[in-house]
């Protein structure tokens, strides 16, 4: 399932920018938006932020995450910038979480506004680096074989994991979600 307000905001930002490529360059959105992109050296668990100030917006990621993981931590820091950030929420830091440490942190703040704000931020991510319309042509395009294929050669051509090309794909019910 998709949420269709946020599909439609990454789209229509997609289109402002001129951005509608594959894959998607997330600088070229970064720069449309006016947004400094640093690579930095972060605390190993925290995968990128978003900072804005009086005359700066800025997004650091961790430079040692690998390069599908830092699209997608730009693009989710993107969708902070453009869904929560404001004067009174000028801050956001992104801590990978394990897995157990994740179940936790769901059962206490599954509620919250900061879980609710996680959740867009990544659908809002996904839908930036793996727009509908773009990914629903290219698997009717893909070579036709195991799914497990397709997926991951979807997942190279628009730069992002596996894992989350896979959860894109059964959120548009083009596969279904226990095939892979
Ligand atoms: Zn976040």
């Amino acid at each position: 399932m998709i949420n269709n307000l946020l599909e439609a905001k990454a789209e229509k930002l997609l289109d402002d920018a001129g951005c509608y490529t594959i894959p998607v360059d997330v600088i070229c959105l970064t720069d449309f938006l006016k947004i400094r992109v640093e690579a930095m050296p972060l605390q190993s668990d925290i995968s990128g932020f978003l900072g804005i100030t009086n005359d700066n917006i800025v997004i650091g990621y961790n430079k040692t995450q690998s390069h599908e993981r830092r699209r997608f931590t730009i693009a989710h820091e993107i969708a902070h910038y453009r869904l929560h950030a404001g004067k009174d929420m000028p801050l956001f830091i992104d801590r990978d979480k394990k897995p157990e440490q994740r179940i936790m942190f769901r059962d206490a703040t599954s509620s919250t506004g900061e879980f609710i704000k996680e959740r867009e931020a990544n659908a809002f991510a996904a839908a930036l680096l793996m727009p509908k319309s773009l990914v629903e042509q290219e698997f009717k395009s893909s070579s036709k074989g195991y799914i497990q294929d397709t997926i991951k050669e979807l997942s190279a051509k628009f730069q992002v994991s596996v894992q989350a090309m896979s959860i894109r794909l059964a959120n548009l019910d083009i596969i279904d979600a226990n095939a892979y």
